[in-house]
C-alpha cells in the first residue's frame, strides 16, 4: 500500500494462494493495530468489518479466571476478510497482485534481484520478504545461530459456532500444561468462536493435537457441547524474538514474521507485519525517490523496525519471564485488589479492551 501509493516504483504482489486464503490466527487487532490501521487510511473500514471486543478474562493455572474492562479499542476480523481487504487496497493504490504465484528462489546479481516462481521469473530492484513464517524460499533468513534469539512457537486451532457462555471478552487461559504460553477463546460474531493455544515445543512434550485434546476437556468440553465444528484443526509456527534482527540481505528486505517478528510472550504479529511492511515501502519509495544506493545493505530499513517495535518486543520478552513465574498466579489470587487489576491490564492491555 505504502510503496504503490507513493507513486515514486512500480509495486508487484505476488501470493501463493488465492485470496481469500485461510490463515491460522487469532485474528485479534490489538488497540495499538486499530490505531495503525487508521494511519494506514483503513481503520474505518477494519472497524466497520470487525467484532469488537469490550474486555477480557484471563485464567491462571487454578482455573480461577478474571474478567478485566476498560477503555481501549480492541477487534477480531476474520484474517481472509482483513488480509483480502489489505491485498485490494494495495491494487486500488496501484500495486500489482499475481495470485497462485509462489517464489521459488530469489538471487541477487548486478544490483538487480531475480524472482524465480511457478509463473516464470521476475526481475526487481529490491523484493520484501513479507511470507511468514512458512515462506521457505529464502533460506538464508533463518535464525539458526542461537545469538540471534529467535524462538518458533507451535500453534493449534479450530473454530466452532455455538459454543456456549461466549459474549463480548476474549479469553486467555495460563494452564500450568502451556505455561509461559496459553490457550485462548476469541469470538469473531456473536456465533463464531476461534479457540487455540500456543506453546514451546520440547523434548517429551505433548505434540499439538495432545495439547489441544487435553485443553479442550480441560476448559471447553462442557461449553463446547452443543457446539459445531467448522473445519478441521489446524497448526501453524510463530516466528518470535525479543528484538528485530537480520531484516535485510542483498536486494531483500524482511517484514513480519519472515523477520522473526512476533511478540515472545503473546504471538502477536499483526502489528509487528503492519509496521514493518509499512515501514519497507516508504522506506523503498524514499530510496526510490533519491537514490537507491543510500541504503544498499538495508542498515537504515533495519534501524528503522528497531526504533518502531524495539522496544515493544523486549516487553515482550519482559512479559514472558514474568509469565514464567509465579506471578500471574499470585496476581490473579490477588483480584479483588484494585491495584492487581491495574498491573493486570496493563500486561494483557494488548489484548483486550481495558
Ligand atoms: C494460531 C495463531 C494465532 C495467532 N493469533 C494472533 C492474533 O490474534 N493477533 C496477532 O496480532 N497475531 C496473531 N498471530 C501471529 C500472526 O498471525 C502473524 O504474526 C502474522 O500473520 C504475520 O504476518 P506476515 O505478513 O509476516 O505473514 P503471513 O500472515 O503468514 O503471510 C504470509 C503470506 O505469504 C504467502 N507466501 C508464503 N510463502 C510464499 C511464497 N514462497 N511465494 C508467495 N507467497 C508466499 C502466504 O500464502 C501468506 O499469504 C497468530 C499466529 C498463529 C499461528
Amino acid at each position: 500500500m505504502a510503496l504503490a501509493g507513493s507513486g515514486y516504483a512500480e509495486c508487484l504482489l505476488l501470493e501463493r494462494k488465492s485470496l481469500p486464503r485461510t490463515k491460522a490466527c487469532g485474528s485479534g487487532l490489538s488497540p495499538w493495530t486499530l490505531t495503525y490501521l487508521d494511519r494506514l487510511g483503513v481503520g474505518a473500514e477494519v472497524r466497520k468489518r470487525a467484532f469488537r471486543i469490550d474486555g477480557a478474562i484471563i485464567a491462571g493455572v487454578d482455573g480461577a479466571g478474571v474478567e478485566l474492562r476498560g477503555d481501549h479499542e480492541t477487534a477480531i476480523l476474520l484474517r481472509s476478510e482483513f488480509d483480502e481487504l489489505l491485498a485490494r487496497e494495495a491494487e486500488r493504490r496501484g500495486a500489482r497482485l499475481q495470485e497462485g504465484c509462489t517464489v521459488r528462489r530469489i538471487e541477487s546479481r548486478n544490483g538487480q534481484v531475480a524472482v524465480e516462481t511457478n509463473n516464470g521469473t521476475f526481475e526487481a530492484d529490491v523484493v520484501v520478504d513479507c511470507t511468514g513464517a512458512t515462506g521457505g524460499f529464502d533460506r538464508e533468513r533463518r535464525h539458526t545461530d542461537s545469538s540471534a534469539g529467535g524462538t518458533t512457537l507451535h500453534t493449534i486451532m479450530a473454530w466452532y459456532e455455538g459454543m456456549e457462555g461466549c459474549s463480548d471478552v476474549v479469553e486467555l487461559f495460563f494452564d500450568r500444561e502451556l505455561k509461559p504460553h496459553y490457550g485462548w477463546v476469541f469470538p469473531e460474531t456473536s456465533r463464531r468462536v476461534n479457540v487455540g493455544l500456543c506453546f514451546l515445543p520440547g523434548p517429551q512434550q505433548p505434540n499439538a493435537r495432545e495439547h489441544f485434546q487435553g485443553f479442550l476437556e480441560r476448559r471447553l468440553q462442557h461449553r463446547l457441547r452443543r457446539a459445531d465444528q467448522l473445519g478441521k484443526w489446524i497448526g501453524h509456527p510463530v516466528n518470535v524474538s525479543a528484538m528485530p534482527r537480520k531484516l535485510a540481505a542483498p536486494g531483500v528486505l524482511r517484514a513480519g514474521e519472515a523477520g522473526w517478528l512476533a511478540d515472545f510472550a503473546t504471538a502477536e504479529g499483526i502489528y509487528h507485519a503492519l509496521v514493518s511492511g509499512h515501514l519497507a515501502g516508504t522506506h523503498l519509495a524514499e530510496l526510490a525517490a533519491g537514490d537507491w544506493r543510500n541504503d544498499l545493505d538495508g542498515t537504515r530499513y533495519q534501524a528503522k523496525v528497531a526504533k518502531a517495535l524495539g522496544p515493544r518486543m523486549l516487553g515482550g520478552r519482559v512479559l514472558m519471564s514474568a509469565l514464567k513465574s509465579p506471578a500471574l498466579d499470585l496476581a490473579l489470587r490477588l483480584r479483588s485488589l484494585r491495584a492487581t487489576r491495574e498491573v493486570l491490564k496493563r500486561a494483557f492491555s494488548g489484548l483486550y479492551h481495558g
